[in-house]
């Protein structure tokens, strides 16, 4: 099989996705592309070359001399000033990004939006948006972004959307694989074109407060042990993400870690419009209610929860170490 090559360019964005990356695990980022046939044409962290020789490597590329098989793109796209995109010229060429970003795409087999900010615009277009930055092929949820809604790279698909903030280096390195052997088709993707390998799964999925969950048994402080979804703003119920069941760094979550999911491989996650931290309400009903469950259903399923919480889940909930293991059950032996 032919090797394949991968341009990276950072644009609008913190660099935490290409962190995140270098985190890939069982195999590592170089093994696994190195055994998926995928060469690093140039990445602004991990190749040598600088100045001239990237932007004639761009330019070769452009000219169609050098085929390029994954335009990986992370960071939002700035069109500001004035729709100039001058707010990020690539160093050296004068040149906004969004332009090189733009002749790119047309002749990238494969576009990847890596993470939240290149997807969707995320944090960085996040409150008065003084940059106009956005997507690459979203702006928000709106389809349209800095290729247009008709974009399609030569190899039939829109631009990939692995979002995340950062995103999973799996959620990479596995769409890049599957991409490579041509087994990546619409139906693949969901109706972000975030791939389906990772948005099929609810952050709740495998969550390991899921029988504090069951009884309604809520944290109500940072640390506590319980659900963090009455009170502490946790979205993991809503959330399109396997961060739960596939784990982080070895075994990690930010639910694991104490902290309430943010939705952040959604769209427009960056606006909550309330804190992060704290779960808006009527009434004292959550407003954003689980995937797929009636409002009814979940009112009524919640209080009957509630009465029969056992008293150790209740406790243990608002405490931020186990009070109460569970009982022992002993046999009679007479
Ligand atoms: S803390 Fe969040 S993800 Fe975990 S069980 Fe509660 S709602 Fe689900
Ligand atoms: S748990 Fe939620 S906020 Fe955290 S990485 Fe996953 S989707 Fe993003």
């Amino acid at each position: 099989m032919a090797r394949a090559n991968l341009l990276w360019l950072q644009s609008g964005g913190c660099g935490g996705c290409t962190m995140s990356l270098l985190n890939a695990e069982r195999p590592d980022l170089v093994s696994t592309l190195e055994n998926a046939g995928i060469d690093i044409l140039w990445h602004p962290s991990l190749s040598e070359q600088t100045g001239a020789e990237v932007q004639a490597l761009l330019e070769s590329v452009i000219a169609g001399e050098t085929p390029l098989d994954f335009l990986c793109i992370e960071g939002s796209m700035l069109r500001g000033p004035a729709g100039t995109g001058r707010f990020h010229l690539l160093g050296g060429t004068g040149i906004p990004m969004i332009q090189w970003v733009s002749k790119l795409a047309e002749k990238a087999r494969y576009t990847l939006a890596i993470g939240s900010c290149a997807a969707f615009g995320g944090i960085s277009s996040s409150s008065d948006n003084i940059t106009d930055a956005t997507g690459l092929q979203f702006e928000g949820e709106l389809r349209g972004g800095l290729l247009g809604s008709d974009y399609k790279a030569s190899g039939g698909l829109p631009v990939v959307n692995v979002s995340g903030c950062p995103t999973h280096p799996d959620w990479v390195t596995e769409t890049l694989m599957q991409l490579v052997l041509d087994e990546g088709h619409e139906d693949d993707f969901d109706a972000f074109f975030r791939p389906r390998l990772y948005t099929d799964q609810l952050v709740h999925h495998g969550c390991n407060r899921n029988e504090y969950y069951e009884y309604k048994a809520s944290a109500e402080e940072p640390g506590d042990l319980g659900c963090m979804m009455e009170h502490m703003g946790c979205l993991g119920t809503q959330a399109h993400a396997d961060c739960n069941s596939r784990l982080w760094n070895g075994g990690g979550s930010c639910t694991r870690a104490g902290h309430a999911c943010i939705n952040c491989t959604a769209p427009e996650f960056e606006e909550p419009r309330q804190s992060f931290v704290e779960t808006p309400k009527i009434a004292g009903i959550p407003v954003g209610l689980p995937t797929d469950m009636p409002k009814a259903w979940f009112v009524a399923l919640a209080s009957l929860s509630k009465a029969a919480t056992p008293e150790r889940l209740k406790e243990n909930a608002r405490s931020d170490h186990l009070i109460y293991p569970p009982t022992l059950h002993k046999k009679n032996h007479k």
